[in-house]
């Protein structure tokens, strides 16, 4: 298989780092630290429609006292129908989308 792709993010497409993980393809992107799922077809886990768009989603983690910092950003696909809410507020934005689950205090 051939991993033919560029940074969704920055257009970065040598320094690429692709990983095989439960036969899923993980890409990390050394230029802007963009990771994200080499999906071909990307689907909405919902409702299956292949109608999705790619957005950032932000990888939160919980510093010290308790402020959250965006490490990092990761390519999710927001579905046009189930997500239309979130997409179009990203498309707004164009800033990475806050995660559902937010770590919490341990
Ligand atoms: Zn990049
Ligand atoms: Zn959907």
């Amino acid at each position: 298989m051939e991993l033919i792709v560029c940074c969704p993010r920055c257009g970065e497409d040598e320094n690429l780092h692709g990983e095989m993980e439960m036969g899923d393809i993980t890409v990390h992107c050394g230029s802007c630290n963009l990771i994200w799922l080499r999906d071909l077809q990307p689907r909405c886990s919902r409702c299956d429609s292949s109608d999705v768009r790619p957005a950032h989603e932000a990888i939160v983690s919980k510093s010290r006292g308790s402020q959250l910092s965006i490490q990092s950003a990761r390519l999710i696909y927001l579905c046009q129908k189930c997500d239309a809410a979130k997409l179009s507020h990203y498309q707004m934005t164009n800033s990475p989308i806050m995660p559902e689950n937010l770590p919490t205090e341990q």
